[in-house]
């Protein structure tokens, strides 16, 4: 049997960069991924954009973990050369009701320590987006964006070069928590693999749960069934070649008062294309990423009060993503990051519900949870 000092499962950008921040501070430190390759899951299906921090709940863990989670992104993305662009991004207002609503935005992202935020007239909007029909914005300067999938590769590099073992293909199947261990039990290869999947176990003093969609599930192979995930999925469209002229940078509307999402929104990505989404509704199956896709008319009609030139000919669908989200359906409201030991199994640290702005967060909930193993391996 393999002994760790820490085992993290889930090759996320967060298990990625969980694992990079372990192999700087310990030896022994394993990163398993049930997967062929890092960051398939939610990690490189998402619009990859580097948020501020203005949404979310002033002292809440998205809001802290966000704005020092975007700090630290573009310094990584420098020091490191992951491909990510400062744009900054615009939300929108149409009428005297949305600009006071833009008004609590900006408040809000104040008390959260977002820099440098202004409201901005119709000209102003119209010199930066030409398109964009709006009657005032908000102006978030410290958005940007990152090429998620460079910075997964980047952080399970940076990791392997620290000593970390990367076991892709591997799937946590049992877990048993010992005095001063847990036991968790992998089986590795697939149906592909000619001799088929074989169990191996490794004995851990530190388990840290980083497994997305499927931490509610993970953490129940400890018998922690406090917390359940429900999937949302987030489709997008995307303009054709011809038309990604329209937009230059990010355009959001304003989010859903409900505060399930932020709205479908136009991204420009690093590539020159333009992303036009993500919706959200909740589905039954956690790898359901294609069943019943939306008609290009369903963006349209969202896009186009922001967009008024979009025709449904100018639009082609493109992939999805499937949300973590901890707020069961026709709830609302809004739900933290849970990241806490386990309180039966003292010796695993629980990341559940690390839905948007997960991404921005990651290097944070890096940092986050190196601190909360040091107590654990001390
Ligand atoms: C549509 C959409 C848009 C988004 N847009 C943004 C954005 O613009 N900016 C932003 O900051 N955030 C955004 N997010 C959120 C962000 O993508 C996530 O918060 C982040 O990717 C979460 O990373 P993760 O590593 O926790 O999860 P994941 O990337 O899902 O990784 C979890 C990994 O665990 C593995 N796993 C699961 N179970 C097991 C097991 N038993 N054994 C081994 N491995 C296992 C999975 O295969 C998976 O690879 C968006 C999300 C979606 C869905």
């Amino acid at each position: 049997m393999d002994r760790a000092n820490i085992l993290i499962v889930g090759g996320g950008v967060v298990g990625c960069a969980v694992a990079r921040a372990m192999a700087e501070r310990w030896s022994d430190v394993f990163l398993v991924e049930q997967m062929p390759k890092f960051g398939m899951g939610a990690s490189t299906r998402n619009s990859g954009v580097i948020h501020s921090g203005i949404y979310y709940l002033p002292g809440s863990l998205k809001a802290r973990l966000c704005v020092a989670g975007n700090r630290m992104m573009y310094e990584f993305c420098a020091a490191h050369k992951v491909p990510h662009r400062n744009c900054g991004k615009l939300v929108v207002a149409h009428d005297a009701r949305q600009e006071a609503a833009l008004e609590q935005l900006a408040a809000n992202g104040r008390a959260n320590g977002v820099e440098g935020l202004r409201l901005v007239d119709r000209a102003a909007v119209r010199a930066r987006e030409p398109h964009i029909e709006a009657s005032a914005a908000l102006e978030v300067p410290s958005t940007g964006i990152v090429s998620a999938e460079d910075l997964v590769k980047t952080l399970a590099r940076m990791a392997s070069e620290k000593g970390a073992n990367l076991l892709p293909r591997a799937r946590v199947v049992r877990m048993e928590p010992r005095a001063d261990s847990v036991a968790v039990t992998l089986a590795e290869g697939g149906t592909d693999d000619p001799d088929g999947p074989t169990e191996e176990t490794i004995e851990a003093r530190c388990v840290i749960n980083c497994a997305g969609l499927f931490s509610d599930e993970v953490a129940a192979l400890l018998g922690n069934r406090k917390h359940r995930i429900y999937p949302v999925r987030g489709e997008y469209c995307e303009l054709v070649r011809a038309k990604s002229y329209l937009v230059n940078n990010l355009v959001y509307p304003l989010p859903h008062a409900e505060g399930l999402t932020l709205g479908v929104h136009l991204t420009r990505t690093l590539w020159g294309t333009v992303l036009v989404g993500p919706t959200a509704d909740y589905i039954a199956d956690k790898n359901d990423y294609e069943g019943n896709r939306l008609p290009v008319e369903e963006f349209l009609r969202r896009a186009k009060p922001m967009l008024p030139e979009l025709e449904a000919s100018d639009l082609q669908l493109a992939y999805s993503g499937i949300r973590a989200k901890l707020v069961p359906p026709d709830h609302g409201g809004f739900a933290d990051f849970v990241i806490e030991r386990d309180a039966a199994a003292p010796r695993a640290i629980q990341l559940i519900g690390i839905e948007s702005p997960g991404l921005t967060s990651s290097l944070a909930i890096a940092e986050r949870v190196a601190t909360m193993a040091a107590e654990i391996l001390q």
